[in-house]
C-alpha cells in the first residue's frame, strides 16, 4: 500500500500516516511496532515519556526494516527543558538509535528536573511542579543545538497555540517543522492549522480517533460516509486529516486495525463539509491535562 507524504521545511519526507504509541504497554508495543513496519507503516510516534521506547526500539529491530526507511519522531519531555540534549540521549539510549527524524518540544512547560519524581513531580500540595519563570525561547536554543549536532534532523513543538507560536517564531533561528496538537472532528483548531501552513510547520493531529474510548468512532452519520466509502470510520477521520494537510498518528495495539488505519479514501466535498461542521461551533478535547496555572493561550482551555 502506497502512503502519501508531506514535505518538513527541512526538505525531509514524512510520510502522512505514522503509529501513535501513547498508553501502548510495554508488553505490547513491540509486536505493534513490529506488525506495523511489516504492513507498511515507515513513521512512528514515540515520546520518553510514553515509557516504552526501548520496546519500540525491539520493534524496530525485529521488523528488519532498515533504520533509514523509517521517519522516527520523539520528544521531549518537561523535565528536561533546562537541558534538550540528556533528554533526547534517554530516548536515543531507549531507542537504541543515533539519531530521530523529528524531535518535538512535548509541552511548553517546564518542570522541575530536580523534583520528587523524573517525570511528574509535585509540590507538597499535591500540585504539579512547573518551573514558574522557565524561558521557552531557551528550550528552543537548546533543540537548535541538538538539531546543528544532526541527533535531530528535524525538530518541532507540539501543543503550541497561535499566541505562542508567534512568540517563538519572533526568536527563533530554526522554523519549527513540525506542531503537533489535538486534531479531530470535535477540535478541529483550524486557526491553529492555518497559522501552520502559513509558515512552513506542518501540523500533525494526535488524538485523531477521539483516544482511547472514542465517542467518535460510534457516531453514526460518520458510519454512513464510511459506508458508502466501503472502509471503516477510522479510515474517514484519518483520510478527514490527510485532506486538510494534516500528518496523522492513529494508535492501535490490534494488527488487524494497525493495518486498517492505512487505507486513505477520498472524501466528497459534502461529506469534508460536515466533518468539518461536526464540533457545532464546540471543542471538545479530549487530552487536557492540568498545567495550571500555566496558560495554554489556546481559545477553548482557559
Ligand atoms: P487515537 O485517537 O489514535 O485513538 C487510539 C484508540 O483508538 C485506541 O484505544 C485504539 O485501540 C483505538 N483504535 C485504533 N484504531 C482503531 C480502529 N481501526 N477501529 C477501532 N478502534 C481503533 O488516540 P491517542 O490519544 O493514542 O493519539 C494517537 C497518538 O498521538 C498517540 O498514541 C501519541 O503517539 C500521539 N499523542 C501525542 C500527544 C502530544 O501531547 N503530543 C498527546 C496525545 C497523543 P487499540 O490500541 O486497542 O487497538
Amino acid at each position: 500500500m502506497s502512503i502519501p507524504s508531506f514535505t518538513l521545511n527541512t526538505g525531509a519526507k514524512i510520510p502522512a500516516i505514522g503509529l501513535g504509541t501513547w498508553k501502548s504497554a510495554p508488553g505490547e508495543v513491540t509486536a505493534a511496532v513490529k506488525a506495523a513496519l511489516q504492513c507498511g507503516y515507515r513513521h512512528l510516534d514515540c515520546a520518553f515519556a510514553y515509557g516504552n521506547e526501548a520496546e519500540v526500539g525491539q520493534g524496530i529491530k525485529e521488523s528488519g526494516v532498515p533504520r533509514e526507511e523509517i521517519f522516527i519522531t520523539s520528544k521531549l519531555w518537561c523535565t528536561y527543558h533546562s537541558d534538550v540534549e540528556a533528554g533526547l540521549d534517554a530516548s536515543l539510549k531507549e531507542l537504541g538509535l543515533d539519531y530521530v527524524d523529528l524531535y518535538l518540544v512535548h509541552w511548553p512547560i517546564a518542570l522541575n528536573p530536580k523534583g520528587n519524581d523524573p517525570k511528574f513531580p509535585t509540590l507538597p500540595d499535591g500540585s504539579r511542579d512547573i518551573v514558574k519563570d522557565a524561558d521557552y525561547s531557551q528550550t528552543w536554543k537548546g533543540m537548535e543545538a541538538v538539531y546543528k549536532k544532526g541527533k535531530a534532523k528535524a525538530i518541532g513543538v507540539s501543543n503550541l497555540s497561535v499566541p505562542k507560536l508567534e512568540r517563538l517564531l519572533k526568536d527563533a533561528e530554526v522554523v519549527p517543522a513540525a506542531n503537533q496538537i489535538e486534531l479531530h472532528p470535535l477540535c478541529p483548531q483550524q486557526e491553529v492549522v492555518d497559522f501552520c501552513h502559513k509558515h512552513g510547520i506542518l501540523p500533525q493531529a494526535y488524538s485523531p480517533l477521539g483516544s482511547t474510548e472514542s465517542p467518535i468512532l460510534k457516531d453514526e452519520h460518520l458510519a454512513k460516509i464510511a459506508e458508502k466509502l466501503n472502509c471503516s470510520v477510522s479510515n474517514v477521520l484519518i483520510s478527514y486529516q490527510v485532506q486538510r494537510g494534516v500528518c496523522v498518528l492513529p494508535k492501535s495495539v490490534t494488527p488487524s486495525r494497525i493495518e486498517q488505519n492505512l487505507k486513505i479514501v477520498k472524501l466528497g466535498d459534502e461529506d469534508f463539509k460536515f466533518i468539518s461542521q461536526m464540533h457545532g461551533g464546540k471543542v471538545h478535547r479530549f487530552v487536557k491535562p492540568n498545567w495550571e496555572p500555566f496558560k495554554m493561550e489556546f481559545p477553548d482551555w482557559e
